[in-house]
């Protein structure tokens, strides 16, 4: 396996490789690697059968962090990580720094960047403004460094997944987007490398967004007509606070693939939310 620290080494590459007639398979990541991620390495070999590679990318990406976000603090253990990839076959690890990926950033060097200007405006959108412009923009970047035929994204992450899928469309990047189901701990808790800042007591209560998705589901299947918005609403906001340290920022029900909100929620319908437990902020979604 190797680790590939620099922009041009990765480039030169994934172009011999593709001399050689090998697919490349990427899975983009902030390290900090669970089963979640390594579900989506395991599907980006299973693409690109043996005979093709897969990277994987370890940066946490500075431009997807708002100032009073958590960035200096991220986990981050990049020795496991590069032992869990050599277990799984992977090829190359490409572990960029910041002065790498955005060089003369610090001194206002830096500005180019990619904006998806409809799915990125709500939910995750509406929270953290600037979010999505910094993993748009990241993305466009690591394609355009590990060239690569397809790339794996966790549904975990619904919405940044739809606004990738629309940047590879709007943009035309030659790379398939493929979407991996959520791996979720035994208790239903979707993995995540956050889960790491629940201590104590604050770990059971993370229990609290599978269950708002598993009640809305059922609320769905077992109603003949549409379900409102509403009403499903005001269900996941009791449950939520029910956990005596966690604050609902947002649940919405939308369409899978317009991720336009619905106020009648039917079998298909998709539902996100997005809650603090403590001070960590916890995401999931699910189709019901
Ligand atoms: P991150 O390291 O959090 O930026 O995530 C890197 C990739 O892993 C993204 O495509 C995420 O959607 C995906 N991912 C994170 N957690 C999970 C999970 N529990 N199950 C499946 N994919 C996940």
């Amino acid at each position: 396996m190797r680790v590939v620290r620099s922009i041009s080494a990765m480039q030169r590459l994934a172009r011999q490789w593709q001399r050689g007639g090998a697919r490349i398979g990427f899975v983009p990541t902030m390290g900090y690697l669970h089963e979640g991620h390594l579900s989506l390495v395991r599907e980006a070999r299973t693409r690109v059968s043996h005979s093709g590679k897969v990277v994987v990318s370890i940066y946490v990406n500075p431009m997807q962090f708002a100032p009073t976000e958590d960035l200096s603090r991220y986990p981050r253990d990049l020795k496991r990580d590069l032992a869990n990839c050599r277990k799984l076959g992977v090829n190359a690890v490409f572990v960029p720094s910041d002065t790498a990926m955005y060089p003369g950033r610090a001194e206002g060097n830096y500005s180019t960047y990619v904006v998806e200007e409809t799915l990125a405006g709500r939910m995750e959108g509406a929270s953290r403004p600037t979010h999505f412009r910094g993993v748009t923009t990241v993305v466009a970047k690591l394609f355009n460094i590990v060239l690569p035929d397809i790339a794996v994204f966790g549904a975990k992450d619904w919405q940044q997944a739809a606004i990738i899928k629309r940047m590879v469309s709007d943009l035309n990047f030659p790379v398939k987007i493929i979407v991996a189901p959520t791996v979720r701990e035994t208790d239903g808790v979707a993995m995540s490398s956050r889960n790491k800042y629940l201590v104590g007591n604050l770990r059971p209560q993370a229990v609290v967004l599978s269950h708002s998705i598993k009640l809305a589901r059922e609320l769905v299947k077992a109603s003949a007509k549409p379900v409102s918005a509403v009403r499903l609403n005001t269900t996941v906001a009791k449950i939520v606070s029910a956990a005596p340290d966690a604050r609902l920022d947002y649940v919405e029900f939308f369409d899978p693939e317009t991720l336009l909100p619905q106020k009648q929620v039917t079998r298909g319908s998709h539902m996100a939310l997005a809650v603090f437990v403590g001070k960590t902020r916890l995401i999931d979604n699910g189709r019901l």
